[in-house]
C-alpha cells in the first residue's frame, strides 16, 4: 500500500492509472477506522482495479464549537487496517494542502443541506460538498462509496455530483452496527460507559419505529412520537431532531406512502450521535 499526501502526487498517479485504462474507487474518511469505513473499502475493492480510500479531517466541516481538534485520530491503527483490506493507496492530504492561504471556492448544495444536520450544523455540508468534490478532481474515481450512515451527506453528494456533471458513480451502502445494536462510529469513542449504555435509544427508537410500521401504521406523528419517547425516557439523551423524511429530497412527509427515512439525531451528554433506517409500508426492513 502506497501512502500519498500531496494532492499534485495523488493526481498524477490517478492520471497514470485512467491512462492504463484501470477503474478507480474512491472511499473518503475522516479515519480512526471501525468496521462501517472497512465494509466500504471492502465493497471498493469490488467494483474497481484500483482503491483508493482517503483520510483527511475536513477543517471546512466542523463548527468553531465542534470537535475539530479532539476528533480521534490513529494513523498506524488505520494504515494497518487498510493495507489488511487491501486499499492500494492511503490518501492523506495536509489542511494546508488542501486550503492553501488564498482559499475562496465552496460549493454549497441548496436545499437539500437547509434541514436535519445542516440546521444544527451551519456550514456543515458545504464543507462536505466542497472537499468532496476537491476529491473527486485529486483521485479521479469512477466509483466512490459512502455510508447510509450519514444519510443526508449521501443525498447531499448525489445531488452535488448530477448537478455539477462530476463522472462518478455514487454508492451508498447498509450502515455497518456492533452486536447490540449501535451504529458504529468513531465519535462512539467519546462514551462512557453509562452513555454508551444510554447510546442504544437510537437504535431502539428506530426499531419501535419499524415494528410501529410492520403492524400497519403509516401516520407521522404516531411513527415520530414512539421513536421520541423511547429517547427522552432515556438518560442522559436529548433529541436534536427525529424526521420522518423523503428518501430523495428529505423533504418531510405526513405519512409513510411507499418508503420514507427516518432520521435521528441525539445528543448524549456532550457526544451528538446520529442514526437512521428505511421505513417501507410494503415490505419488512430494515435497520
Ligand atoms: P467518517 O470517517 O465518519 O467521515 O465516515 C466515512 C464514511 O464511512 C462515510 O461515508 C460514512 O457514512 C461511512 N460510515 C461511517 N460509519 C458507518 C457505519 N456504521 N456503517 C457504514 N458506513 C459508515
Amino acid at each position: 500500500m502506497e501512502i500519498i499526501s500531496a494532492p499534485q502526487d495523488m493526481q498524477a498517479r490517478a492520471r497514470q492509472w485512467r491512462g492504463q485504462g484501470l477503474n478507480i474507487a474512491l472511499v473518503p474518511t475522516m479515519g480512526f477506522f471501525h468496521r462501517g469505513h472497512l465494509s466500504l473499502m471492502e465493497y471498493g475493492k469490488t467494483q474497481a482495479d484500483r482503491l483508493v480510500v482517503s483520510l483527511f479531517v475536513n477543517p471546512a466541516q466542523f463548527g468553531p464549537a465542534e470537535d475539530l481538534a479532539r476528533y480521534p485520530r490513529d494513523l498506524e491503527r488505520d494504515a494497518a487496517l487498510a493495507r489488511e483490506v487491501g486499499v492500494d493507496v492511503l490518501y492523506t492530504p495536509e489542511a494546508a494542502a488542501m486550503y492553501p492561504p488564498g482559499y475562496q471556492t465552496y460549493v454549497s448544495v441548496e436545499a437539500l443541506s437547509q434541514g436535519l444536520c445542516g440546521a444544527s450544523r451551519p456550514g456543515h455540508f458545504t464543507g462536505v460538498a466542497t472537499v468532496v468534490l476537491k476529491l473527486f478532481h485529486q483521485v479521479q474515481p469512477h466509483t466512490a462509496v459512502f455510508g447510509e450512515k450519514d444519510y443526508q451527506q449521501l443525498q447531499v453528494i448525489k445531488r452535488m455530483a448530477a448537478d455539477l456533471d462530476v463522472p462518478v458513480t455514487v454508492v451508498g451502502r447498509p450502515i455497518v452496527r456492533e452486536p447490540d445494536g449501535l451504529a458504529m462510529s468513531s465519535r462512539n469513542a467519546y462514551l462512557n460507559p453509562a452513555e454508551r449504555a444510554a447510546a442504544l435509544c437510537l437504535y431502539r427508537a428506530l426499531l419501535a419505529a419499524r415494528d410501529l410500521v410492520i403492524s400497519g401504521e403509516k401516520d407521522r406523528e404516531q411513527i415520530l412520537a414512539a421513536g421520541s419517547e423511547i429517547i427522552t425516557s432515556t438518560p442522559y439523551t436529548r433529541i436534536d431532531y427525529a424526521a420522518l423524511v423523503d428518501p430523495e429530497t428529505l423533504e418531510d412527509v405526513e405519512a409513510i406512502e411507499g418508503e420514507a427515512r427516518l432520521l435521528l439525531a441525539v445528543w448524549i451528554n456532550k457526544t451528538r450521535l446520529i442514526d437512521n433506517t428505511m421505513l417501507s409500508e410494503s415490505r419488512l426492513c430494515c435497520v
